[in-house]
């Protein structure tokens, strides 16, 4: 074993790290192979903040543990809770860089709403996280972290008692692009879904990217997970400007990508989200064309009311425009709901989150309590 004594500081943090890093770490700390199932097993499944509740461990051996690794949650800077009991958790990390978490709970299920960057390099017109610029990509820590606290906020670690679930499902729909942080996100995933941890099953977990072609396919082969695209055009030179990234990946090879994802069935289908926009994107002609568009894809649309943020140029499409948009898909064979906006009240809903940092590193220096 070691012998000298690391600082506080220095104690390396165990959460996060996946099955092989954890395994190498513990090897070089003199562990039993076993050790690091062991351990596994309480920060996953158990989720141990404390190195002493893990029982199934001799005592020295715990507090050798605690003298030099740690098993640290970023910190939550601010928690919200909408009137519709969507909960909001602004994470901040120990450079200072902060992003938003958000769970949503329904009554049969409970989704979580994962960050993958600080920030985001899309610019999506229509996007408030959009009108911030990329920070940095989010570790694969820090997104596993995300669902931990989570669970540590709704006290769902076993053995406590929990009829329904409440994170029951991840939807990758955070801030930032997934597949622009690929390799963390996957790493991330494979944590998230490993069956003595956490124990979310890639069926439960929906990746949603603005349409980063050549990802898609890698994403459908390494990783498997449910895919939902930001399609919210039917034309390119709509789509051009409200997601930029299209002038890169237009829609006909975005559609081609998609096609050929893995376990497109009907069981699985993919998800095309469309933000209905006054007079922007919601007309019947465009339905129509919508359409015409996913034909041989096993698709669903998802038609999500656009949330309005402060400053923001768009408008929601009427509710009637959004029914007869509705009406038009559905009648083609499609599943076509239209998205409940939820936790609009605390800036929770899609395309509403932006961290607080930016506007907190300008009025510096101010007090940590006011973030
Ligand atoms: N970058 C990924 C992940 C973000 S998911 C992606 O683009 O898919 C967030 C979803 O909310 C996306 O479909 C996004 O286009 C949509 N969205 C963004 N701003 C919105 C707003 N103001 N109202 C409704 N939906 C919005």
């Amino acid at each position: 074993m070691a012998t000298e004594i690391p600082s506080e500081m220095q104690r390396r943090n165990l959460v996060g790290l996946g099955r092989a890093a954890l395994a190498a770490e513990l090897a070089a700390f003199g562990a039993e192979p076993f050790r690091a199932r062991q351990l596994w097993h309480w920060i996953y499944h158990r989720g141990a903040t404390d190195f002493a509740a893990m029982t199934s461990l001799s005592k020295t051996f715990r507090e050798e543990l605690a003298v030099h690794y740690a098993l640290q949650r970023p910190a939550v800077s601010r928690a919200l809770t909408s009137i519709d009991g969507t909960r909001k958790w602004l994470l901040r990390f120990p450079d200072g860089q902060e992003v938003e978490t958000v769970h949503i709970p329904e009554e049969e299920r409970g989704t979580l709403c994962v960050s993958s960057q600080v920030g985001c390099t899309l610019s999506c017109t229509f996007c408030h996280t959009g009108t911030q610029r990329l920070v940095r990509n989010l570790g694969a820590t820090e997104i596993v972290a995300q669902v931990m606290i989570a669970r540590d906020y709704l006290g769902e670690w076993p053995p406590a008692v929990q009829p329904d679930r409440q994170v029951t499902n991840i939807v990758l729909m955070g801030m930032g692009e997934p597949l622009f942080n690929y390799d963390n996100v996957a790493k991330a995933l494979k944590i998230i879904m490993d069956p003595e941890g956490l124990s979310i099953s890639r069926r439960k977990i929906t990746l949603s990217t603005a349409g980063v072609v050549p990802m898609i396919r890698r994403c459908g082969a390494e990783i498997g997970v449910n895919l939902a695209v930001s399609l919210h055009a039917v034309r390119d030179d709509i789509r051009d400007r409200l997601v930029p990234l299209n002038r890169k990946y237009p829609i006909a090879e975005l559609l081609d990508a998609c096609r050929s994802y893995p376990g497109g069935s009907n069981a699985r289908r993919i998800t095309f989200e469309y933000v209905m926009l006054k007079g922007v994107n919601d007309s019947p002609a465009e339905a129509r064309q919508l359409v015409r568009l996913l034909a041989g894809i096993p698709a669903k649309v998802n038609l999500i009311p656009f949330n309005p943020w402060p400053g923001t140029p768009f408008e929601c499409s009427s509710e009637a425009a959004i029914t007869a948009f509705s009406d038009i898909v559905f009648a083609a064979g499609y599943s076509a709901p239209v998205r409940t906006p939820r936790g609009r009240d605390i800036l929770a809903a899609c395309g509403q989150l932006k961290s607080a940092s930016v506007k907190l590193r300008r009025r510096e220096p101010e007090p940590l309590s006011a973030a």
